[in-house]
């Protein structure tokens, strides 16, 4: 469980005060690592359930000594980051018992992450049961994706009745990487073709023309796409009926394999975990080679389909744990596309990143830009946004 504090300037810049990391809940080594510009700390929890990790993350922001708030009823908002809002939720919402029932229903669409949202949600609307609580949904930003990209040549009455269509996730990351890129190059986000791939646990690559998202390579679920730790990414579905008809595999085991078994893991046999793949197959790990291989050949598709997809690309960002840490990833993903204007510099895609970074070669057609994945400041802003939508709409009621 991750967690932020930000403070609003009057310029309507969000500065981020401190953060945190609940680990390993419900276990024994389970902890809580908070910081904030002049401390880091740790600090062990026993087996902690989803309210006392929170109620430990808010004794932290509180602490007479490095916390930054002096009492919990400073905050102004709580913004969830919420994976899936299926096709009920188009934007940012204020949390009530009907949004709760309504995101109930959207279990089934991202079985590993909304039941752990929805039980933090709760907790925090006992915990802060007077502070405003905002949804953001990461499938938000990909409403605009076109009919074209979103529909799934099914019979057509899956998307109708059933809501069975692209949907798209790591929306809040990737409305950040967008707007952030732009303001760093000081180029305009509403005249600028991106494709940005967000290469974390999950993985999406997805297409930003314009400011809006045009299309996206996860899609109803979060399994689809490119290759991820335990994910398969795009398969074949007749492979999977195979599969099921040759094992004679129920829906429930066959859903555990492909999301659970598969991708990385699946192919290399030892890890889920990127770094390790490439440290074994620097040591001559074959499989491993082939997931790197395989996980960049699918990268690189993708980026050539998005730019194809938008008549062309002038920024291709770099984001999550794998974009910003991962050199070797990066310059296979982007190897041999000089003819779509992306060419890395090597040298600058050696640089350890600590900020956002250009690592193309100078007068390159398209700029190759490393941004910090910084979901929590996109969740901030929009709860803030909300929030202050509802003080006015408080004040003409008042009036
Ligand atoms: P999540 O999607 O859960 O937020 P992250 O964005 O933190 O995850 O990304 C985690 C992934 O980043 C892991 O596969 C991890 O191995 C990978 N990663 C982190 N540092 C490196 C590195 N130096 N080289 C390769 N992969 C890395």
């Amino acid at each position: 469980m991750k967690y932020s504090l930000f403070s609003s300037e009057e310029n309507g810049n969000l500065n981020m005060l401190a953060r945190g990391l609940v680990s390993d809940l419900e276990t024994e080594n389970a902890e809580i690592r908070y910081e904030t510009e002049s401390c880091v700390i740790t600090i062990k929890l026993d087996k902690p359930d989803y309210r006392e990790a929170l109620e430990a993350a808010i004794a932290t922001l509180t602490h007479p000594e490095y916390g930054k708030l002096s009492d919990i009823s400073e905050i102004d908002a709580v913004g969830h980051r919420t994976v899936h809002g299926g096709d009920k939720f188009i934007g940012s919402v204020l949390i009530d018992e009907v949004v709760i029932a309504k995101m109930e229903q959207c279990i089934d669409l991202a079985p590993i992450h909304n039941p752990a949202n929805l039980e933090g949600i709760c907790q925090a609307m006992f915990l802060l049961p007077a502070t405003p609580q905002v949804a953001v949904f990461d499938t938000a930003f990909h409403q605009s994706i076109p009919i074209r990209a979103r529909v799934y040549a099914l019979p057509y009455e899956y998307y109708e009745r059933h809501g069975i269509r692209k949907y798209g996730f790591h929306g809040t990351s990737c409305q950040y990487a967008s707007q952030q890129v732009c303001q760093l190059l000081k180029c305009s986000l509403e005249q600028s073709r991106i494709v940005i791939c967000h290469l974390g646990n999950g993985v999406s690559v997805t297409a930003v023309d314009c400011g809006r998202s045009v299309d996206t390579s996860l899609g109803y679920t979060s399994v689809g796409g490119v290759m991820m730790g335990t994910r398969c990414g795009d398969l074949d579905p007749g492979a999977l009926l195979a599969i099921m008809k040759e094992q004679d595999l129920n829906v429930k085991e066959t859903d555990l394999i492909l999301h659970r078994q598969s991708g990385l893991l699946g192919v290399s046999g030892v890890s889920n975990d990127m770094q390790t793949i490439c440290k074994l197959a620097e040591e001559g790990h074959q499989r491993c080679q082939l997931a790197i291989e395989m996980f960049t050949y699918q990268l690189k598709k993708y980026i050539g389909a998005y730019a194809a997809v938008m008549s062309g690309i002038d920024i291709l960002v770099f984001t999550g744990g794998i974009g910003e840490n991962s050199s070797l990833i990066r310059s296979m993903a982007a190897a041999n596309l000089g003819f779509l204007g992306i060419v890395i510099d090597p040298e600058r895609n050696q640089e350890k990143m600590s900020r956002d970074t250009v690592i193309s070669v100078d007068g390159a057609a398209a700029t190759v830009v490393v941004i910090k994945a910084n979901e929590e400041k996109m969740i901030a802003q929009e709860a803030l946004t909300i929030v202050k939508g509802l003080k006015t709409e408080q004040a003409v009621l008042l009036k």
